[in-house]
């Protein structure tokens, strides 16, 4: 069969090129059509963590609405703008959606509420937690699909994207992590995906709030001056037409003037440091994507607005209070009772710690399912 490529190869000279991978723990043949990061992107896809993001929190719980965004329906978002940056920029689109697809594959169940539980948990008892070491354990070796490896065995970009894609780790408090390169910068196609995500939570965060009746367009528009910006003229050219498609014209307009900037700004900081390859963005003193300081203030300003008057607003904060307090009972009683866990995870406690294994089998769990186990183990 003759080989045909589904996606043209990234154009620029500091994109990812997929014949320079350092490759996958173990070695596999070439697909005749798929490049190496698209059968990761597709593996991903395919996994059970994946599907599982469907029943996660993102910020607002089923309880409201059934069409505010998940965890997957977010995840979504994030590949889509994340191709789109990849392109413009003529990076690895192929690299940069597998690895917007995996970015939130080790959230807990609760959103970061939970993820600061487990922490908590976890630290109490010499250990930690967070959900990038955390995904990266699940394709390593809790993904069990294929007869050959355990885990997804990903390419090394991917899962060194996993760890790099939103922060820095040091060598000496993360000696396991050694060979991911942590004293150089990820890939491009990695150092984008940590802006790309606040893009797109901070625009679908604005949209799900006003649906729920949280949101007061007016305080909004005077706290945040540059959506208030681009919601005067939507509003002035449309003045009978209904607040909600105004809000979201100018929520568009918004999301569009950020990704245009990362674009930009990403583009001129490039041409600047004189890179020439991934070797040398590796090599960069610094990461190179990002926004302009003036789109940096912009969005400080909006997560200042959706902390202040959404992500600790009542209506959110008692829901997930009294998830987190299920989360910590659960967590003291599956640690206090040997056997209480599936087979496969009282397996592995054999020759880890059981608070290492209850930590992975919760942080596994979808909302659903860690609720129901404590409503079952709390004797109903
Ligand atoms: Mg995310």
């Amino acid at each position: 069969m003759e080989r045909t490529i589904a996606t043209p190869p990234p154009s620029a000279p500091w994109a990812m090129h997929v014949e320079e991978t350092r490759g996958r723990r173990f070695p596999e043949p070439e697909h005749p059509y798929r490049s190496a990061y698209a059968r990761d992107r597709d593996r991903i896809i395919h996994c059970r963590a994946f599907r599982r993001l469907e029943a996660k929190t993102q910020v607002f719980t089923t309880r409201y609405s059934d069409h505010f965004r998940n965890r997957l329906t977010h995840t979504l978002e994030v590949a889509q703008i994340a191709r789109t940056v990849a392109g413009a920029l003529g990076l690895n689109t192929e690299l940069a959606e597998a690895l917007a697809l995996v970015h939130d594959i080790g959230h807990p169940p609760f959103g970061h509420a939970g993820e600061r539980k487990l922490d908590e948990l976890m630290r109490a008892r010499g250990g930690r937690f967070n959900h990038n070491l955390h995904a990266l354990r699940i394709v390593e070796h809790f993904e069990q699909r294929y007869l050959d490896f355990p885990g997804l065995n990903l390419t090394f970009e991917v899962r060194e994207g996993i760890i790099k894609h939103s922060r820095d780790y040091s060598e000496t408090e993360f000696p396991e992590l050694h060979e991911y390169l942590l004293d150089l910068c990820p890939p491009l196609e990695a150092q984008l995906i940590d802006w790309v995500d606040e893009i797109a939570y901070n625009t679908a965060d604005m949209d799900d709030a006003l649906e729920a009746g949280l949101l007061n367009l007016g305080v909004l528009c005077r706290e945040v001056p540059f959506f208030g910006a681009a919601y005067a003229p939507v509003d002035a050219a449309h003045s009978l037409a209904r607040e909600k498609l105004k809000f979201n014209e100018a929520l568009k307009h918004v999301l569009d003037l950020q990704v245009t900037d990362l674009i930009e700004s990403t583009q001129r900081r490039v041409l600047a440091s004189g890179v020439s390859s991934t070797e040398e963005v590796r090599r960069a003193p610094k990461r190179l994507a990002g926004f302009s300081e003036e789109a940096a203030a912009q969005n400080a300003a909006l997560k200042r607005f959706l902390f202040a008057h959404i992500y600790n607003h009542p209506a959110i904060t008692e829901d997930r209070d009294r998830s987190v307090k299920c989360l910590e009972e659960l967590f003291a009683y599956y640690l206090a009772n040997p056997g209480s866990m599936p087979a496969s995870y009282e397996e592995f406690a054999q020759t880890e710690p059981r608070h290492v294994i209850v930590c992975d089998y919760i942080a596994g769990m979808t909302d659903q399912f860690l609720l129901r186990q404590h409503y079952e183990h709390s004797g109903g």
